[in-house]
């Protein structure tokens, strides 16, 4: 059977900075991108910085159409949880995406499926746009378990989710083994992935859902290997750790799309 034709997909670059950046450098990158050509159409992007420099990168960022998210959120809007962050506060702040379930909050701090599907709820809850995050480690891959490693996550993840959640859905395919060491997936690999995530979507929410999700690649991504990846059929866009915390780093991948 043909899959229904959708509207092509635009392709989303995000920048996860992780715990770098004081809120004086997080203003000069802005200040930086700001300054530089608009990337192509048919290209958005996104900026996570620490939670702290949120309020002044989303106000520098103004309505420049550069959007802003959350590394991570807290479940509850409010109460007795230290050092925790809730979406309203997340919301209040200026930013409209929340990174969830990233690899370094599964491994470093003990996420799992089921805390990341309580963060998943709250982020549609409090109207922010999550961006999930799933992938295998190199065990994983070697054993030859990649794809039923992320069919679980993708099970638990989506399971209690609605169909308008789903339209407002991201998923970033992250292979564990790829993020901040420098090896990236084949081109090929990831999209081999990244059309079994659309088939697992697809069998779950059907089409035009499916077909108009946007997945993202994320491990290792840098200016000089950005090409190869955005160029495939199923890859929109790319989550970028290290190669994001530069400016022009950053947006040498943008520029690296194959133009439409
Ligand atoms: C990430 O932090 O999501 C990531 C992909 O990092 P890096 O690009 O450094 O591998």
């Amino acid at each position: 059977m043909r899959n229904q034709v959708h509207m092509p997909r635009r392709k989303l670059i995000a920048a996860n900075w992780k715990m770098n950046k004081t809120i004086s450098e997080a203003v000069s990158f802005v200040e930086r991108l700001k300054s530089s050509p608009a990337p192509q159409p048919g290209c958005d992007l996104l900026i996570f910085p620490p939670f702290i420099a949120i309020p002044a990168v989303a106000r520098l960022l103004g309505d420049t159409g550069v959007a802003v998210g959350a590394q991570d959120i807290f479940w509850e809007n409010e109460g007795a949880f230290t050092g925790e962050i809730s979406g309203p506060m997340i919301r209040d702040a200026g930013a409209e995406y929340a990174l969830i379930g990233h690899s370094e909050r599964r491994h470093v701090f003990g996420e799992n499926d089921e805390t990341v599907a309580r963060k998943l709820m709250a982020t549609f809850a409090s109207g922010l746009r999550p961006i999930l995050c799933v992938g295998e480690t190199l065990e994983e891959r070697e054993a030859g378990e990649a794809e039923s490693t992320v069919e679980k996550q993708l099970r638990s993840a989506l399971s209690a989710l609605s169909r308008e959640n789903v339209k407002r859905l991201v998923i970033a395919y992250e292979p564990v083994w790829a993020i901040g060491t420098g090896r990236t997936a084949t081109p090929d690999d990831a999209e081999q992935m990244h059309a079994f995530i659309r088939r697992f979507v697809r069998g779950v929410f059907g089409d035009p859902i499916a077909g108009e999700l946007i997945i993202q690649y994320g491990g290792s991504v840098k200016p000089d290997n950005a090409a190869s990846l955005l160029e495939m059929e199923e890859i929109d866009g790319a989550l970028v750790g290290g190669a994001s915390l530069d400016a022009d780093s950053f947006l040498a991948i943008a520029g690296a799309i194959p133009r439409q």
